[in-house]
């Protein structure tokens, strides 16, 4: 990391999602245009952010305590959630899309990201293995229904789906559990975040 505090923060803000150096320099020039209160109304923000949240020590989303002790999210605990359908999904916002959508009352799993297509241990990348632990469990006590897989209609998004049903299906022999994909009113090269309800909606009523 660079030595000065100006680099340091350029560097930092070339890792968030979708920025380049360009805009990583265009945010720390802001920062420094900022007035004092704004400023350190957003320092106070960034250090109570890991504070006031934790992660969900089933499905891996990310949620605000609001004072509560409980590890579970607000959805896991929910006790009007259907237990017999588990969507697995590839981040955060994408558990947030399906919220949107009304028409999905499962719990979720978050991958927290795709499978890479070159890697010889995914396990690295990818929450697979408590993944295999949940539907082990869940299928032992016959909870489990369906297993709904929702991730992007692109290259890694399909490779993924297929790497996820072969790792899952020696789990689901002799179970009532099925899995099932998004039907694709996703257009190829769609990504979830970037789709509107009603396009969830009708990708989670044509799942196949
Ligand atoms: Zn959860």
């Amino acid at each position: 990391m660079g030595g000065n505090s100006f680099d340091q923060l350029v560097e930092i803000f070339i890792r968030f999602p979708g920025i380049g150096p360009r805009q990583a320099r265009r945010f720390v020039y802001f920062l420094l245009a900022l007035d004092a209160s704004s400023l350190l109304r957003l320092t106070n923000a960034i250090n109570s952010l890991r504070e006031e949240s934790a992660r969900c020590e089933r499905c891996g989303y990310h949620f605000l305590k609001k004072g509560g002790k409980t590890n579970l999210c607000q959805i896991c605990a929910d006790p009007h959630r259907n237990r017999e359908q588990l969507m697995i999904v590839e981040k955060d916002l994408d558990v947030d899309s399906f919220k949107k959508t009304d028409s999905y009352n499962g719990l979720f799993y978050i991958l927290g990201g795709l499978v890479p297509i070159l890697e010889k241990d995914p396990n690295k990348k990818v929450r697979l293995v408590p993944l295999q632990k949940i539907v082990k469990e869940e299928t032992t006590n016959s909870k489990l229904k369906e297993i709904i897989i929702a991730l992007s209609a692109n290259p890694e998004g399909d490779y993924s789906t297929q790497y996820i049903k072969e790792l899952l299906a020696p789990l689901l022999t002799n179970t009532a559990t099925k899995i099932s994909i998004l039907g694709r009113g996703l257009s190829t090269g769609t990504e979830v975040e970037y789709s509107d309800p009603d396009t969830l909606r009708s990708a989670l009523e044509n799942r196949h």
